[in-house]
């Protein structure tokens, strides 16, 4: 059996919320229950939209609770050379092509099709590039799904499935911007690493199939997957800087961690940050079993 290695990978918008802590100690619960290491990726492909030094607070904030990682953190803004070998991997096995659309082309073209607008959401690609650039100049490159439904299962989840041609379309690896795409990012990063369970926020599970493609057309294993439960914000959406998220206290881990073991359904005691986390890891472990 393969030895687990997993991870926890913030984007380091701003420093780590009651949210984010829940998907940072179930991804150290399970790495511990099961025996593995755990490692943290700061990905900071977007970086206009990342807040400067928020990465440093995250691995204090990560550390003031007793989530240390097993080998040095690294950054995604270091990593372009990896992403760039995987585009060209994809191009040249005919995976990948240049899409010259703008968000109103996509508009007019499903306007074309008599398909309005949909209010909500990003557009599913109409894969009119996929016929040539007709001309446009190249702005951004795009996955060529394979037609058909992916069946992935998350093991608190179940069986999840997703037509992501149907209902994303040929998705971005990279942006009209230039930046890496997050979907390409985080596939060859969790295969270089050597990532063997993938334990995230659920609002990441409809990201997972577009993942699972770009695996298969990349030739790199498919990781288990474990989405776990959001904390919502006041408007019931899941909780960020925008609907009121504050920042963890550096002063107050154990409060912290019991929050976060809450929404886990972790119902644990620990006389400090240690004590609790040991027990948290025998309660992670009963639940979440041998793999
Ligand atoms: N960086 C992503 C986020 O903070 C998470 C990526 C992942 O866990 O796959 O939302």
């Amino acid at each position: 059996m393969t030895p687990y290695v997993g991870r926890f990978a913030p984007s380091p918008t701003g420093p780590l919320h009651a949210g984010s802590l829940v998907a940072a100690l179930a991804s150290w619960l399970d790495a511990r229950a099961h025996g593995g290491r755990w490692l943290v990726r700061l990905e900071d492909v977007d970086g206009p939209r990342c807040v400067a030094g928020a990465d440093r607070l995250i691995l204090q904030q990560l550390a003031a609770c007793g989530l240390r990682p097993d080998e040095p953190p690294v950054w995604q803004s270091q990593r372009g050379a990896l992403y760039q070998d995987a585009l060209d991997t994809l191009v040249a096995a005919g995976r990948a092509y240049p899409c010259g659309c703008t968000r109103r082309d996509i508009e007019l073209a499903w306007a074309a099709r008599g398909v309005a607008r949909p209010r909500h959401g990003e557009l599913v690609y109409p894969g009119t590039c996929r016929a040539g650039l007709q001309g446009k100049p190249a702005r951004a490159w795009r996955l060529h799904c394979e037609a058909g439904v992916v069946d992935w299962h998350d093991r608190r989840l179940g069986l999840q499935r997703q037509d992501v041609q149907a209902e994303v379309g040929d998705f971005v690896l990279r942006r009209a911007d230039g930046l890496w795409a997050y979907q390409l990012a985080v596939v060859v990063d969790d295969a270089a690493q050597g990532i063997t369970d993938v334990v995230r926020g659920e609002d990441l599970a409809d990201n997972t199939p577009r993942q699972i493609l770009l695996q298969r057309a990349l030739g790199l294993p498919t990781p288990r997957y474990l989405h776990t439960p959001l904390v919502l914000g006041d408007d019931g959406e899941k909780l960020s800087k925008q609907n009121g998220a504050r920042a963890l206290e550096l002063s107050e881990p154990l409060a912290a961690l019991r929050a976060a073991g809450a929404v886990l359904g972790l119902q644990v005691d620990g006389a400090d940050t240690a004590g609790w986390l040991g027990a948290a890891v025998r309660a992670w472990r009963a639940t979440w079993g041998p793999l």
